[in-house]
């Protein structure tokens, strides 16, 4: 499953509507220090599941939301997409028929959230099983920010144990007896 599109709306410093269109290959995002770089990261991070707000730089969750500026009004909600295309069909089967998969997530200041797939309202679990096994769930190693090299390095053989699972494809499974055994 690869990114094909991002779109951002009320997100942190993205106050308007933001399409970012991602083509094959590497994708460099450039621009001055705070133009929002981090963010777009954040961002994506935030719709794959992503629950604690220190780790998107932030104090509570509500911090996700365009909080205003001097001249715009803050937004009461926040809505990021990510749109990835199943020509690889590594999608779970009932995916298949889909060429594009779109997870949604959006949270009001009323502490209100949604999670949808393909525009269906969903659970984070339906979100966190579309991604496990394939490298990209919001504790995967598809992005390695800042200082990710190092823990994965000095970390514990159990913690480190859990990204060999990821890529080896075990993870799915692992989730699913965990649910069945649980009393
Ligand atoms: P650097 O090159 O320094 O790493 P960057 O391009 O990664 O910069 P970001 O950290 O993505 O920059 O963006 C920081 C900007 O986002 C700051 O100006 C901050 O005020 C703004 N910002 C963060 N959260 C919000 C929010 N909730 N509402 C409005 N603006 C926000
Ligand atoms: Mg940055």
């Amino acid at each position: 499953m690869k990114i094909k599109r991002l779109e951002i709306i009320g997100f942190k410093s993205f106050v308007d509507k933001v399409v970012l269109d991602f083509q094959q290959g590497v994708t460099g995002v450039v621009g001055p220090n705070g133009c929002g770089k981090s963010n777009i990261v954040d961002a994506i991070r935030w719709v794959m599941g992503e629950q604690n707000a220190r780790s998107l730089r932030g104090k509570s969750m509500e911090d996700v939301i365009f909080g205003g500026s001097e001249t715009r009004k803050p937004h009461g909600m926040a809505e990021v997409s990510l749109i990835f295309d199943n020509e690889d069909g590594l999608a779970p089967p009932a995916f298949a028929e889909y060429a594009e998969i779109m997870v949604t997530r959006r949270l009001y200041r009323s502490g209100e959230s949604d999670y949808l797939l393909n525009k269906t309202p969903c659970r984070l679990l339906d979100i966190a099983e579309l991604f496990m096994d394939t490298g990209v769930g919001r504790r995967a190693y598809s992005i390695i920010e800042q200082g990710k090299i190092g823990f994965i390095l000095n970390a514990k053989p159990e913690d480190r144990r859990f990204l060999i699972e990821e890529a080896a494809g075990v993870t799915k499974f692992k989730a699913r007896k965990k649910t069945a055994t649980r009393k």
